[in-house]
């Protein structure tokens, strides 16, 4: 290759370079040019090993004509670059630019589980009678689940297959299987006169379906003072089925059996659904046990620390998801525990 053919060469590829250069569309492309023309294996090299076919006296020509184009083709490449960087931040500010004339977006807000909100419904009534709540251990000592409350040893409730023992205290520490315990608690920390609340989770070995789970709410009412008798209980109860369920429900006490009261009822309302017309929830006979309830037994009394010659009280049991069920219609009650969003945000 002579020296004229050779400068040729280095004209053309300055030529087809710079319009290369202003065609890149972005930093990798323009990478790619740049290692084509100006590169270890680069268009430019390989003219420049064409220099060793050249004379002496030539080759400070093709020098001097092939600086000048690396020149210029690296100046064009770092303003190429340079004017992709600004494309790119103009790009990034254009779609990260806060329009403040949006509305603002919602935050999405909680609420309380509808056990929960039962839970405090039935406490509110029965605050506005003077019941207090107070909390009680969910892992209870035999004791205090069983014996205190006057429940033989042969009592079905005792069973193992009924009850959750903890593992490794032979049977003495149990996971409570009633809010009973809450009410021995109370009188034995409280003189009379008593009018408590204990709410909370309890346990049984269940096989769980639509009606039963191994964990589950209830709250225990009690009332402890001189005088108290059934008819504060009767009373009680109505004002409370009148404010949780409407002023037209009617109610009904039933014989019922606990071992830590005598006598025992169960309490009824007027069916919910059918109004006491009869429907299958209330199994045709238009009332729905809510709760069960009775005079305190004397032994429980006082194991309570209590002198039954003096006071007499009363104490009620009942399911908070049995109530929150009837509440909002509620067919099953393993709903409570399934944290599916799709049920809870109806409570929104
Ligand atoms: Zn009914």
């Amino acid at each position: 290759m002579d020296l004229a053919s050779l400068l040729d060469r280095l004209t053309a590829l300055r030529q087809q370079a710079l319009p290369a250069v202003e065609k890149a569309d972005d930093p990798d492309e323009l990478d790619a040019v740049e290692a084509a023309y100006l590169g270890r294996n680069g268009e430019l090299r390989k003219l420049l090993a064409n220099i060793g076919q050249l004379s002496g006296e030539d080759r400070p020509k093709v020098d001097a004509a092939a600086n000048p184009i690396r020149e210029e083709l690296e100046a064009a490449i770092a303003a190429r670059r340079a004017r992709l960087d600004s494309i790119a931040l103009d790009v990034r500010l254009a779609r990260e630019k806060v329009d403040v004339t949006l509305p603002g977006r919602a935050l999405p807000r909680g609420a309380l589980h509808p056990i929960a909100e039962t839970s405090r419904e039935i406490a509110r009534i029965f605050g506005q009678f003077g019941f207090v709540t107070y909390d009680a251990p969910e892992v209870e000592t035999d004791e205090l689940n069983f014996q205190l409350l006057n429940i033989p040893a042969d009592h079905p409730a005792r069973d193992l297959w009924d009850s959750l023992y903890v593992a490794g205290t032979d049977r003495r520490w149990v996971l409570r299987t009633h809010t009973s315990p809450g009410q021995m608690r109370v009188m034995q920390a409280h003189k009379p006169p008593i009018r408590s609340l204990t709410p909370g989770r309890c346990y049984r070995y269940e096989a769980v379906d639509a009606s039963h789970g191994f964990e589950f709410f209830q709250v225990e009412g009690l009332m402890v003072d001189e005088g108290t008798t059934m008819a504060h209980l009767r009373g009680l109860l109505d004002e409370f089925a009148h404010a949780m369920f409407g002023a037209g429900t009617r109610t009904r006490f039933r014989p019922g059996y606990y071992p830590f009261t005598e006598p025992s009822v169960a309490f009824d309302i007027s069916c919910t659904i059918c109004g006491g017309v009869g429907c299958p929830a209330c199994k045709r006979t238009g009332w729905l046990t809510i709760l069960g309830a009775g005079m305190v037994h004397p032994v429980v009394l006082r194991n309570g620390g209590i002198d039954p010659e003096t006071y007499q009280g009363f104490a009620l049991g009942m399911g908070i998801d049995r109530i929150t069920m009837l509440r909002h219609g509620i067919p099953d009650i393993r709903a409570f525990l399934e944290d599916d969003m799709r049920f809870l945000e109806r409570f929104a």
